[in-house]
């Protein structure tokens, strides 16, 4: 029998039977996309929230995008990096113009650059701070998300992340987020890195207070330490700048970006280094079969283009800012607090509300799209090209479904 003829609900029992449950999606099975919309194998129509996780900032089968891929993916796809290919160069030259690096190491998913970083700042601790063999420490925060390898997840504070997948790789202090004198205290001689997101995304959209970011800067430049911003969700315009790290004026070391890179295509992330951090890998000390290709640089190319030129990051700012406004008039008892920065935006919900699940079952039965995060937070973080007239639509919808849950 031909695959299309089956049900939502045959494929989500295939899905339950045969798949690992490492994840509780929201039963909506989704088949086509365009721009801000989504639609399931029904034909019902909905405004995609997420946006995958800030993935598909660009909207959903941007036809730039898609033109790029195709037409690379008709001349060559892959090489690996054991040969060079004509891409490769492009890409690097466009990403360090847009957003002032010297170097790049181009990986596949973001856990993949967090990674590198991690080896790449040891290295550096070694081979130029002077850090004894094996001591380097890395300073990472409470609440923080970087990703689900043993390493990441071994300084993750999340529990669901971390239990049960031990041991883990030593070498890291978790402080709390938020506090720039703790970190202070944190830093050692031996202390090569610092590795913070500008906003915790994954953790709930916390924004730390004014001044937390520069603060850090200040003290990794006095104590020569590296200062790498994990901006895999935050950067590329989500929050209405394209890095969260110009809110404050400030610029990291090295700034790790994934997600949005494709538009949503292809995985793609690389870390960007305004230092000689990258400097330090030597060739065999580092790679990927896939990281480099030529279909993800030519994607890459194209997302990181139609993002600048289409005005995206502007759209952000300006919609981010009406979606808040909106959101904060809604008079819903059960809100706690509204937060956001550009259209990174999070709705959190008192606790005696029984749990934010029950809100995206019922946003997405209002043709909203969103996920909880945490038990009492809900995260609105559409594609960038979103209008003010989808938001008033959305808003419309978003306040009917808290009043009436
Ligand atoms: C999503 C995310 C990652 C991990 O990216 P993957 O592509 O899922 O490995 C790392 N850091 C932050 C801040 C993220 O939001």
């Amino acid at each position: 029998m031909s695959g299309t003829s089956k049900t939502a609900q045959q494929l989500i029992d295939i899905e339950s039977t045969l798949g690992a449950h490492n994840y509780h999606p929201l039963d909506v099975v989704l088949t086509r996309g365009e721009g801000v919309w989504v639609w399931d194998v029904d034909g019902t129509k909905y405004l995609d929230c997420l946006s995958a996780y800030s993935a598909v900032n660009q909207g959903h089968c941007h036809p730039k995008i898609r033109e790029a891929m195709i037409e690379q993916a008709g001349k060559l796809t892959l090489t690996s990096r054991a040969f060079r290919n004509d891409q490769l160069p492009r890409f690097y030259e466009e990403i360090c113009a847009l957003t002032n690096s010297h170097k790049v190491l181009p990986m596949n998913s973001g856990a993949e650059a967090v990674e590198t970083v991690i080896k790449a700042t040891r290295k550096w601790g070694y081979e130029v701070k002077g850090v004894p063999e094996d001591k380097a420490e890395i300073i990472v925060f409470e609440n923080g998300f970087h990703g689900r390898t043993i390493t990441i997840v071994g300084f993750s504070t999340d529990p669901t992340a971390r239990n049960g997948f031990g041991p883990f790789t030593p070498g890291f202090k978790i402080v709390p987020f938020g506090d720039a004198a703790v970190v202070e205290k944190a830093i050692t001689p031996n202390t090569v890195a610092v590795l913070v997101e500008p906003i915790q995304g994954e953790g709930g959209v916390i924004i730390p207070p004014d001044g937390y970011l520069t603060a850090l800067r200040e003290m990794c430049t006095r104590e020569n330490v590296v200062l790498v911003l994990d901006e895999i969700q935050t950067g590329l315009g989500r929050t209405g700048k394209l890095f969260a790290e110009e809110h404050e004026g400030i610029e990291a070391d090295v700034t790790l970006v994934g997600k949005a890179l494709s538009g949503g295509y292809y995985p793609i992330s690389a870390v960007l280094s305004n230092t000689e951090v990258l400097g330090v890998l030597k060739p065999g000390e580092h790679g990927s079969t896939f990281g480099g290709n030529p279909l993800a640089c030519a994607i890459a190319r194209a997302a990181l283009k139609v993002l600048v030129e289409e005005g995206m990051i502007d759209n952000a700012a300006k919609q981010g800012t009406y979606f808040v406004d909106g959101l904060k008039k809604l008079r819903v008892n059960e809100i706690k607090e509204v937060r956001g920065r550009g259209l990174l935006i999070a709705v959190e919900f008192h606790e005696e509300a029984g749990g934010a699940r029950q809100y995206t079952e019922a946003l997405k039965e209002a043709g909203i799209l969103c996920k909880e995060t945490h038990d009492n937070i809900v995260r609105f973080a559409p594609p960038l090209i979103i209008t003010k007239d989808q938001i008033d639509w959305a808003l419309e919808r978003i306040e009917k479904v808290l009043r009436d849950a």
